[in-house]
């Protein structure tokens, strides 16, 4: 049922002599190279809500299943003159659940409550506020009121045997709603995509021990992971804490070892580029397949992509700030690839510009930003990659493209909120 599927070797090779790659050009690279990897499982409906549809669903019963009451009022044979309407009161009451099992005829009417099947020859209602009683056994009323005023068809909103959601739909609440209301009890969704998390550096500690001195033995805190692996149960994935492994190349293989064999992703920061202790990249480079991508994106490169055992590893930045946007910008997407949800952009705003910038051509940068008081969106003051206050304090991401080389207050920029990568 859960079984893993392999990746082949060459999904993300790029082509000869690219050096430094475009984001778009490693987006679609992901966006090629990778393909849903788990297999589906039936769930009771209350569990889908942010799992993905494997197959297309298709509504089993009409919503509403019958014709009933949108309204509380008098439900008579339509239609209904301008004026001068007077129609027999019928005792007893049609209401939601409780049918009416009479039949009403031309020239009478009966009290029909909200939800209500529609009585025997009922069409049309006339509402409850609108109509004058007298003595409870005639009603009178000004119209003009057209044939089916009031009323829900049977299936108005959908018929059985229409399709409801294709598959790679991740289910959201309110979908709930709408499959319970056309008769769904189990839906076949894939299964949890397993993506495990390790830091790498020797300078690593683990954060919640007692306060050490940090600085006589040039450690840091180990600020990557328990933020990735919350990002990745935020996005509704399984994360599984891989712990930190310090820059020793056999460490290192004998947790990709264990953690390939097991699950769909690795996601790793520190040590992705091309330093003496950058192990994650030589690794991988030697012994399961590498594509280091030079990516023109600031913050973020190096993005050591790449295979261990079939098994995608993210080999993000170890820089905090870094290790986050490129899992905001590469990770998310590809996660949902694997996860058989399709490929997923986040949703972008033009925004106002509060400063002016310069920037360097031919690279991506992604700045940590936030919408003042006046909707104009401004800037953390340092672009620092190790500025882990900055992303506490922005609210989102402002993209200035390739092509670009300034921003000038006033100017349209492209904002991409956190909430679009569903944070
Ligand atoms: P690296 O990518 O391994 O060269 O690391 C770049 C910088 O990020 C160094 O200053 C590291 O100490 C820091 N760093 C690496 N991993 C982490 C982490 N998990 N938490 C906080 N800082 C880190
Ligand atoms: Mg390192």
């Amino acid at each position: 049922m859960n079984k893993k599927k392999r990746l082949p070797n060459d999904c993300f090779a790029l082509p000869r002599g690219i050096t430094w790659t475009p984001v778009d050009h490693a987006l679609e690279q992901l966006k090629r190279g990778l393909s849903t990897v788990k297999q589906s499982e039936r769930i009771p409906l209350k569990h889908c809500v942010g799992r993905v549809l494997a197959n297309s669903l298709y509504a089993i019963v009409n919503n509403p299943p019958f014709t009933n009451s949108a309204v509380d009022g008098y439900g008579f044979v339509g239609p209904a003159r301008g004026s001068g309407n007077q129609l027999k009161l019928l005792p007893g009451v049609a209401a939601a659940g409780r049918p009416f099992n009479g039949t009403v005829s031309k020239g009478s009417a009966v009290k029909v409550l909200t939800g209500a099947v529609l009585p025997g020859g009922v069409d049309t209602i006339f509402l409850e506020e609108d109509v004058e009683t007298k003595e409870n056994s005639s009603i009178s009323f000004t119209g003009p009121l057209k044939v089916g005023a009031n009323t829900r068809n049977s299936g108005e909103d959908v018929k059985a045997g229409e399709k409801l959601f294709t598959a790679g739909h991740k289910f959201r609440p309110q979908d709930l709603a709408l499959l319970v209301a056309t008769g769904i009890a189990f839906v076949d969704v894939y299964s949890l995509l397993k993506v495990g998390v390790l830091s790498t550096g020797n300078e690593l500690l683990d954060h919640g021990l007692e306060y050490p001195h940090l600085e006589k033995k040039g450690k840091v805190f180990d600020s990557n992971r328990p933020m990735l692996l919350s990002l990745i149960e935020r996005w509704g994935f399984e994360a599984i804490d891989l712990g930190v492994i310090c820059d020793e190349k056999n460490l290192l293989r004998e947790r990709l070892d264990e953690a390939s064999s097991r699950l769909d992703v690795i996601i790793s920061s520190g040590g992705a580029s091309s330093g003496d202790e950058d192990y994650v990249a030589k690794l991988i480079g030697s012994e399961g397949k590498l594509e280091n991508w030079r990516i023109a994106i600031k913050p973020g490169r190096p993005l050591a992509l790449g295979l261990w055992n079939g098994t995608p590893i993210f080999g993000l930045p170890g820089n905090p700030v870094a290790a986050f946007v490129c899992s905001l910008i590469f990770a998310r997407p590809a996660l949902w690839l694997l996860a058989g949800c399709g490929w997923i952009d986040p949703v972008r705003y033009n925004v106002v510009s509060s400063f002016n910038k310069k920037k360097k051509p031919g690279r991506r940068e992604y700045l940590r930003a936030r919408i003042n008081h006046d909707g104009e969106a401004e800037i953390f003051p340092s672009e620092g990659s190790g500025r882990i206050s900055s992303l506490s304090w922005s609210s989102g991401l402002l993209e200035l493209l390739e092509h670009e080389e300034s921003v000038c207050k006033g100017e349209l920029v492209r904002y991409i909120p956190y909430s679009s990568f569903d944070l």
